[in-house]
């Protein structure tokens, strides 16, 4: 008989063997998942009994995360601020910082209706959260992105967080959005430098290539919104945005250069000046 603690022991020995990373952790979320339990209820059982029946599919993921693909899309969930999203290929897979960029976000004084757009929105995670916790604050929220599957993802999720009226736009930056105006954009743009490309883990080669990269410094896409964001922006405007760890000295003189006020660069919890917030008067 095999134990749901013999399980996980033994698939903790193989993911240690591949060079995965906090694998005992892995291994426990992906039996939780396999069983459909929660940590806890996980810890509950450990002496409960495995059919063949859990173990086939559980070592179907075992070799695949082997392979390094990552947990989250083997799950097919992650946590983000609090809230369950779906997570596969079609997006990037929301990372802790942008957790961070949120609650930096919620302390900005933001206007009673505020029109919100989350620009280069991925599975949605950004906008989407802004959206539920500002909840009537958010007068609107509108989440574009280049990539039709993207948006499809970030559709699911607000069906799934119950986030009734969220407008979806298919666009290369503001390309189609000409004429609107927003109180706040929010943005968590590809920012990956391509010399950075060899440094990547197997598991980010995973993220869609769309949703990391942006030319030799990392800045391209960076650089034109800076320039034009400002034309999409209600007087007194915030932009908000995720950098990569060299980037803080160029957003902050691009953003300068553009007119912005009240430019902050803040630093993410490893130091690391990463969030750049400002103002248009
Ligand atoms: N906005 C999404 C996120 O923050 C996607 C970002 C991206 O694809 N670069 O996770």
């Amino acid at each position: 008989m095999t134990t749901v603690l013999d399980t996980i022991d033994k698939g903790t020995r193989y993911l240690e063997s591949r060079g995965i990373e906090d694998a005992r952790r892995n291994m426990q979320m992906l039996v939780a998942h396999q069983l459909g339990l929660n940590r806890i209820e996980l810890y509950m059982q450990f002496d409960r009994p495995m059919q063949e029946d859990e173990l086939a599919p559980l070592r179907d993921m075992l070799k695949k995360r082997g392979q390094r693909v990552p947990l989250q899309h083997l799950l097919g969930r992650v946590e983000f601020f609090n809230r369950e999203f779906i997570c596969d290929s079609r997006g990037l897979i929301p990372r802790p910082e942008t957790e961070e960029l949120v609650e930096l976000i919620l302390k900005e004084n933001l206007p009673a209706e505020c029109d919100v757009l989350d620009l280069g929105t991925g599975s949605g995670v950004l906008g989407l959260t802004l959206a539920a916790e500002l909840a009537e604050k958010c007068h609107q929220l509108t989440c574009a992105d280049i990539s039709p599957d993207a948006l499809a993802l970030a559709g699911e999720n607000a069906a799934e967080l119950e986030l009734d009226g969220v407008e979806f736009i298919h666009t290369d930056l503001f390309d189609q959005l000409a004429g609107r105006r927003f109180h706040l954009i929010a943005a968590n743009l590809p920012y990956v430098e391509e010399t950075d490309r060899p440094s990547l883990t197997p598991e980010v080669m995973h993220d869609p290539e769309l949703a990391l990269f942006s030319g030799a410094d990392g800045l391209d896409l960076l650089r034109r919104f800076c320039k034009e964001a400002r034309n999409y922006l209600h007087p007194g405007g915030i932009v908000a945005l995720e950098i990569g760890h060299r980037q803080g000295p160029a957003l902050e003189s691009l953003l300068l250069a553009e007119g912005f006020t009240n430019v902050r660069v803040h630093k993410d919890m490893s130091g690391i000046a990463r969030f750049p917030i400002a103002h248009i008067d």
